[in-house]
Parts: C-alpha cells; sequence; structure tokens
C-alpha cells in the first residue's frame, strides 16, 4: 500500500470512529470491508517481490520482452487501428466459494465478460466521459473474452493472503488449468496483500514475471461482474483493470523511488501517452486534476505540473470513472500476443 493510501484509510477510519453507531456507513464497515477501503490492486506487491532484481535470466528475459514490445510497436498507429483484427480470449472461471460468499450466477459471469468487452472490444468507442484533452488518445483493443469453462470450488479459507495457495493449492483452492492457453480468472471471498491489513480488489501477474503455475487473475466476487453490492466497484471493472496488468500494463504512475516517492519520470508506465503520475488517484475525481509530479531523473528530483488521466482503467478511481484505455496502451497489450510475447498461446 502506498503512504497516501495508508493516509486516506486511516483518515477515512478516523472520520468513521468519530460517527455514531447507527450510521450506515459504519455499519457496513463491519460487516463489509469492501464497503468502504479505496481501490488496491496487489500488482505491484506481487511483482516488487518477483524475481526481477534476484535473478539474472528473468531480468534479462523482461529486457528482451521489453524490447519486443518496442518492435511491435512499430506495427501499431491510430490509423491502423480500425482495420486490426480482433483477438479472442477464452477465459476459464475459477468460483472459490467460502463463508458468506454467494452462489456466482451465470447471469453475474456473463455481466463480467459484457464489462470485458465493453472496455477491450466495444462496437463504438464512447468518449462521451472522456475529457476533450485525451480524446484523441481513446483507443479500442479490440480483444474479446468469452467463457471457456466455470469451475464451482468450496473452500474453509475466508480470508486469501497467500496469494498462490489459491491457485496452487487443489484442496483449498482450484488447480490452475493450461494457463499458456486459457486465461484463468479467480474469484473468491476476501483477499489480503502481504503489506497491509486492508483489503484489495484483486491481482494480476505480468506475463513476463509470472510463472505458470501462478499465473491466475484473482479478483473478490464483491468487485465481480455488474452487481449491487455497496461499494464503489460495481460495474465489473476490477477485472478489466487486472487483465490490464495480465497483459502488460503497469499503472498510470509506473514504478517510483521507494525511499523519496518520486517517479521516474523517463521510465513511467512504458507508454508515451499517458501523461506522467506520481501517485494513484482515488474516489471519483473532477476534470481537470492538476497535479505536482516529482520526477527522477539521472538521479536529480524536478518537480512540474500536469493534468492527469485519471479516467484510465489503471489508475486506482472508482468504477463509474474508469473509461478508456490510449494507443500506447493498446500496442503494448496486443504485443503481448505476438510470437514470444508471453500471451500467444491465449489466442483462439
Ligand atoms: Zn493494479
Amino acid at each position: 500500500m502506498t503512504k497516501k493510501n495508508l493516509f486516506h484509510i486511516l483518515l477515512l477510519l478516523t472520520s468513521l470512529v468519530s460517527c455514531e453507531k447507527t450510521s450506515n456507513q459504519f455499519e457496513n464497515t463491519n460487516e463489509d470491508p469492501y464497503a468502504y477501503i479505496q481501490r488496491s490492486c496487489g500488482y505491484e506487491e506481487i511483482t516488487d517481490q518477483d524475481l526481477i532484481v534476484k535473478n539474472k535470466g528473468q531480468a534479462e528475459k523482461i529486457k528482451h520482452l521489453e524490447k519486443q514490445t518496442e518492435i511491435l510497436t512499430g506495427q501499431f498507429n491510430k490509423s491502423n487501428n480500425k482495420d486490426l483484427p480482433v483477438i479472442k480470449v477464452p477465459i476459464i472461471f475459477h468460483i472459490v466459494r467460502s463463508g458468506d460468499m454467494p452462489k456466482i450466477s451465470k447471469e453475474i459471469i456473463q455481466s463480467q465478460i459484457n464489462a470485458l468487452n465493453d472496455a477491450y472490444n466495444p462496437k463504438k468507442l464512447d468518449k462521451s466521459n472522456i475529457p476533450d484533452e485525451f480524446k484523441d488518445l481513446m483507443a479500442n483493443p479490440k480483444i474479446e473474452f468469452f467463457t471457456h469453462k466455470i469451475i464451482n470450488k468450496e473452500s474453509n479459507i475466508i480470508n486469501w493472503h497467500k496469494t498462490e495457495e489459491l491457485i496452487k493449492n487443489p484442496k483449498e483452492g482450484s488447480k490452475i488449468i493450461e494457463p499458456k492457453k486459457y486465461l484463468n480468472v479467480y474469484v473468491c471471498n476476501t483477499i489480503y496483500g502481504t503489506n497491509s491489513d486492508n483489503p484489495i480488489l484483486g491481482y494480476a501477474w505480468n506475463p513476463y514475471k509470472t510463472r505458470d503455475s501462478n499465473d491466475g487473475v484473482v479478483v473478490t466476487y464483491k468487485a465481480f461482474g455488474r452487481h449491487n453490492f455497496k461499494n464503489d466497484y460495481t460495474q465489473g471493472k476490477t477485472l478489466v483493470h487486472e487483465i490490464g496488468h495480465y497483459l502488460n500494463l503497469s499503472h498510470i504512475w509506473g514504478p517510483n523511488d521507494k525511499k523519496s516517492g518520486a517517479t521516474y519520470c523517463q521510465l513511467g508506465d512504458g507508454v508515451d501517452d499517458t501523461p506522467n503520475a506520481s501517485n494513484p488517484n482515488y474516489d471519483c475525481p473532477s476534470y481537470p486534476l492538476i497535479k505536482d509530479i516529482v520526477c527522477k531523473i539521472s538521479g536529480k528530483e524536478e518537480v512540474y505540473q500536469t493534468s492527469l488521466m485519471f479516467m484510465n482503467y489503471m489508475d486506482y478511481v472508482n468504477d463509474e470513472c474508469m473509461h478508456m484505455f490510449t494507443f500506447g496502451q493498446v500496442e503494448r497489450m496486443r504485443a503481448t500476443f505476438k510470437p514470444g510475447g508471453g500471451r500467444d498461446r491465449l489466442i483462439k
């Protein structure tokens, strides 16, 4: 969790404690941690812990594949976007129920598929929520998802701390199935990262940092599909965000300097057309959202102001405020389906 997020939650908790116990919001916090948290996903935490630094082979692989992304970038631009073939991706849903988690109906699963396809392969791009400044940057990934199989499991584990147990332990979780060929999506009860007491909405592995045995995308049922739970994640956008990671997207702020919090502006999120950002944006900001960006360039820190693209799927805003991928992001995602791109065997 970022310091900022922690600050927000502490602030919120402080204000909640001062509320009367009869307030609905307070009652929700007792019953459902997802009713009051701001978005947080486990992507950075698990990729920080991965083998990039420790394992030269892994680092080399990432470098090679980043190069691959760069090469493939040249084959994609705005003018040929409409002629791109649609990439079809089969999903195996693992519904791992425990505690008070209800049955997940086929309709909810279909609503999640619809939410994915509305973001990844809309019939027409809806730019009504995109500010003029960013309208021309909005792109259609032309990636379509469909249900290949649904697996229902019962478990005794309610709070999932050890990420891999859900995926690797066939007794309590559900064993992953041919992750090179299928996108394995896990829907479970409450998820916790390793560095925080607050629940997260989900997580996914970058295609170049994962191992076959853990390559599932995980989401809590409280943010799965289009539903009526009382939280800010009711439109199925959490899985849109997590699959962005699965297809090689970073958060829009990219990696930060762990000591100063400055962002590596030259590196960023590896995408040219998303403005640099230092930190996540939460809730539903109003446009324009102009913030100071602290850039670390060649060891020196510089500050400048930027209008942030908070409505991007790879930020941390609420579902109702996430609306777009950019051309640069689409380039990166589609590059993963090219030979050697990490997701090339998923295509049906
Ligand atoms: Zn994320």
